[in-house]
């Protein structure tokens, strides 16, 4: 039923992990694949309150008290397990009324969201609204692996996992195996569909053409041993004997501008770039033949996509520890924190270890999803088909946040 215009409402929190990133490519495939079929919003649900709720304690606990209390009402007393603490329910309140705002200005007819405690609450008050059986919920999962169990709610129409690994922690909490789709992490369009020449690149970006390249970098926000590591490799990639490098480094720092400047104040015996915030990060990868970084999801399914082997010397503890077993088990990559140590690899692939590179960049490609953004959207749209064209007033009964 594709005769209007159908909204749909992502619902995200930019407080790191890639959400902003995912919920970005998910809008870019709809754009792709359906032209004006569907109009996208993003909704940053914290957006406003970065800092809260430490930035003010004396209305912090007027609004806890407030919302507590609100909570207890919306849920009967029958606390979810993922609410731990006050602060948790304190959050989740005040998201409600996030979401239910949302639902008034964009009257969606499909909500996608892609955040681990943007589930529960966005569910009930469609079910408080009588919007649960007309709007369509989805959650598509940004972890790769040990992904939290607040990502999984049986009430939702389905659940994209970006692995299988996923989608067996999301059967073992209860949902349903026609619920679940493993398609892969949604990565920007820009970046999977690009056509690129590694030639041609390496003249554009102004590189070496022939020595190997590793990159390094650190997420968007350029975290993680970037320095140390990147002078360790300024040493190993340099071969003494003939006073020659045989290989080259790219470092990629994001938003760290300190980190930039720093390292564009040293000398190194091989060539070097380093630059601050990438816009065309499909091109560096593409250059390159190696990858150094932090367990971001991200930048690992990026990374897989152009088929670079990884090394991964880092992980947010928490939400990015999986990240490093999907790697490591898959062969695609390995993991330490030695900087030392991960210099001595690189330095082994471009010259005596090149089979062990070989073999890896083949798992990585193996691994690769880049197809993962389009199938999750055309998916939601046969969903949206039998859902046949919506027909009823958007109008909202009592407001969540009339409860108190
Ligand atoms: N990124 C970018 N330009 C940069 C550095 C990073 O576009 O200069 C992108 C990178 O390609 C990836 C995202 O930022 O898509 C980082 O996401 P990830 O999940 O790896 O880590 P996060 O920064 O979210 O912790």
């Amino acid at each position: 039923g594709g005769d209007r215009t159908k909204n749909v409402l992502i619902l995200m929190s930019d407080t790191g992990g890639g959400h902003r990133a995912s919920a970005e490519a998910i809008r870019d495939a709809f754009k792709a694949e359906f032209g004006d079929q569907y109009k996208i919003f993003i909704k940053d649900v914290w957006k406003e309150y970065t800092g809260w709720p430490l930035n003010n304690m004396e209305n912090q606990y007027k609004f806890m008290v407030k919302h507590v209390q609100l909570w207890n009402v919306a849920f009967h007393g029958t606390s979810p397990r993922w609410i731990h603490n006050a602060y948790l329910a304190a959050f989740a309140a005040f998201y409600a009324k996030e979401v239910e705002a949302g639902l008034m200005e964009y009257k969606p007819d499909i909500i996608i969201s892609v955040h681990p405690l943007m589930q529960h609450i966005p569910l009930w008050v469609l079910k408080w609204q009588g919007l649960d059986k007309k709007v369509i919920f989805v959650t598509v999962i940004t972890d790769l692996n040990t992904c939290h169990r607040t990502w999984f709610h049986p009430g939702v129409d389905r659940c994209y996992c970006p692995s299988q690994e996923v989608a067996k922690r999301a059967l073992l909490d209860g949902l349903e195996e026609s619920q679940l789709r493993v398609f892969g992490l949604p990565i920007r369009p820009t970046f999977t569909r690009a056509v690129l020449n590694k030639d041609e690149l390496r003249v554009e970006l102004e590189l070496d053409p022939k020595l190997p390249a590793v990159l390094l970098m650190g997420g968007g926000e350029g975290m993680g041993p970037v320095k140390k590591t990147a002078m360790a490799l300024g040493e190993s990639l340099f071969d003494k004997e003939t006073g020659k490098p045989f290989g080259q480094m790219v470092i990629i720092c994001g938003r760290n501008k300190a980190l930039a400047s720093s390292l564009e104040s040293l000398e190194w015996k091989i060539p070097v770039k380093v630059r601050g915030f990438e816009k065309e990060m499909q091109k560096w990868m593409g250059a390159c033949d190696c990858i150094i970084t932090k367990a971001g999801p991200g930048t690992i399914a990026e990374a897989l996509i152009r088929g670079l082997p990884l090394i991964l010397n880092d992980y947010i503890p928490g939400q990015e520890k999986g990240n490093v077993p999907y790697v490591v088990n898959n062969e695609a990559g390995v993991f330490t924190r030695s900087s030392k140590e991960t210099a001595r690899i690189v330095a082994g692939w471009f010259s005596t270890n090149a089979d062990e590179h070989k073999r890896m960049a083949e798992n990585a490609l193996k691994l690769a999803q880049p197809e993962a953004v389009f199938d999750i959207v055309r998916d939601i749209h046969e969903l949206a088909c039998q859902r046949g064209p919506r027909n009823f007033p958007y109008v909202l009964t009592s407001s969540f946040s009339s409860l108190i």
